[in-house]
């Protein structure tokens, strides 16, 4: 028997990790691989931020394959590609095997057919498993033998499942080869950015490790799980799992998750309608990324093809500088610029203010969240901007056009989270820091405000941008969101 690669690529742990957990099971000696392959992923290549996260996920893989007496061999494909790496390894090495887990984007799925073939066309064994998702995609179908549209019967139908527990590897058991192949330095890759801009990212993450999202998490599940329903929509708290991340590199597997969330949900059911629900709807997003390729270039409601976008580089650029004069809008932006991450209720907020009131194209949003987000994922950034632009899955209707004033004054009641981000208004009182406009020039001067100078006007009103979005949508926002095929 010859030696078995294991291919690592959104799966950066070695426990719950199928393809590992095989490797090892044959008996035969492991090779860690990862590939950099930024141009296999399409026109959508990991962002800036993702880079930043990737490299740090990888250098914790890194050490933990170290701490085994094993190795991980670094490539990169800029001078050749993912397959040539693969047969050139197992070339050099002797490997009759090589184990993947399954990823959804449509490039990396094609990407990973045409491997397999060529795998297999040379009598490699080429096997891909499942660590990435609670249920692939092809496995999950309704009634009518069609993928899920609509997010509430999905939900329904998983709640009928078993979830497979996570994946037990004897991992004393991995045999190590006693020559390694060739591996690049981990730096050459150049992950991180020349220009460092990334102190915000350190601050706020430290270096991203499987023990750091492992200790963040079982806090969570301890302490916040039960009371996530009523937490997880203010912004000025810390209230969410901060998972997604470490769920999109694979530092923690969905199913570890779920598992340690059902037991505790035992206890309290709140766990489960809130944040396990909310598990489900990162698979919502992946199934319908697996089942409509092309949503991340076009919206899933064909209809939406024809919607008058408006292309207005000074308004896009306010927003992505979160120079809007909209507190909410402005404090999420700067959020995302400074910490790589925005709240939930923040995203729906920001994306509502691109994709409505300025009518500006979701792709446009879509992009720029995708270069500024540690957890840039293409099937839920691609959801998110669909869902809030109304021309995706499940959708918002057209008429939900988010009010920024009125979702600060809801969920950041007290302006803490946008004083966090905009300190040039500190000083704004609790009823007046989410329309600063509505202040008498006079107050606005003792706050150390001036309209115009230290913190913008707003880009445009709420009533005029409410009204010319529901003028512009309602021709397109009739269609329920069907089961159509
Ligand atoms: P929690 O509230 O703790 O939720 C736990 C996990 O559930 C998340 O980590 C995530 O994997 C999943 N999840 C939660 N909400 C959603 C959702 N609405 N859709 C899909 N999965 C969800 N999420 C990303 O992971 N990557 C993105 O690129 C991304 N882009 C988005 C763009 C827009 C416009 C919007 C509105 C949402 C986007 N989301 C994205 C979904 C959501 O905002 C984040 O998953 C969430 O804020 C991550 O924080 P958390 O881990 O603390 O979430």
């Amino acid at each position: 028997m010859g030696k078995s690669l294991v291919w690592f690529r959104h799966d950066l742990r070695l426990e719950d990790n199928a393809a590992l957990e095989a490797a090892v099971t044959r008996g035969a000696d492991v090779i860690p691989v990862f590939i950099w392959a930024p141009l296999e992923d399409g026109a959508w290549a990991p962002g800036a931020a993702s880079r930043w996260w990737l490299h740090h996920a990888l250098g914790d893989l890194r050490s933990s394959l170290r701490a085994r007496g094993s190795r991980l061999v670094i490539r990169d494909a800029s001078e050749g590609s993912s397959e040539d790496q693969l047969l050139e390894i197992a070339g050099v090495c002797g490997a009759d095997a090589i184990y993947w887990n399954s990823r959804q984007e449509p490039a990396a799925l094609a990407r990973d057919r045409g491997v397999m073939s060529a795998l297999l066309a040379r009598g490699i064994e080429a096997r891909s498993f499942n660590s990435g998702m609670l249920f692939e995609p092809p496995s999950i179908n309704n009634k009518a033998g069609k993928p899920f549209r609509v997010f509430t019967p999905l939900w329904r139908h998983y709640q009928t499942l078993e979830v497979p527990p996570p994946v037990k590897a004897d991992l004393d058991a991995m045999l190590t080869p006693a020559k390694w192949p060739r591996s690049d330095p981990l730096s050459s890759l150049g992950l991180l950015p020349t220009i460092p801009w990334d102190a915000g990212l350190a601050k706020h993450w430290g270096t991203p490790s499987r023990a750091g999202v492992l200790a963040r998490f079982e806090g969570f599940v301890k302490t916040q799980a039960s009371v996530y329903p009523s937490t997880r929509d203010f912004p000025g708290e810390d209230g969410t799992s901060l998972l997604s991340p470490a769920l999109h590199f694979g530092q923690i597997g969905p199913r570890e998750a779920w598992h340690a969330l059902a037991a505790a949900a035992r206890g309290a059911p709140a766990i489960e309608e809130g944040i396990m629900r909310q598990l489900v709807w990162r698979e919502f997003a992946h199934h319908l990324l697996h089942h409509f390729p092309r949503t991340p270039m076009a919206p899933l409601r064909p209809e939406f093809e024809l919607f008058p976008w408006r292309e207005d580089p000074e308004h896009l650029h306010k927003w992505r500088h979160g120079e809007t004069g909209y507190p909410i809008v402005d404090a999420g932006m700067r959020q995302l610029r400074q910490t790589g991450w925005m709240h939930n209720r923040v995203r729906m907020i920001a994306a509502s203010l691109l994709v409505k009131h300025l009518l500006g194209h979701w792709l446009g949003g879509a992009r720029w969240f995708w270069d500024n987000l540690v957890d840039a994922d293409l099937a839920n950034n691609t959801f998110g901007w669909q869902w809030v632009a109304g021309c995706g899955a499940d959708a918002a209707p057209y008429f939900r056009i988010f009010n920024p004033v009125a979702q600060g004054e809801r969920f950041d009641p007290e302006g803490r989270y946008v004083k966090q981000y905009l300190p040039e208004l500190e000083k704004i009182p609790p009823a007046f820091i989410h329309k600063p406009w509505e202040m008498g020039e006079l107050d606005l001067d003792c706050c150390g405000v001036t309209l115009g100078k230290n913190y913008p006007h707003p880009v445009i009103t709420h009533a005029e941008g409410r009204s010319r979005a529901l003028a512009a949508f309602k021709k397109f926002g009739t269609t329920p969101p069907d089961d159509r095929p």
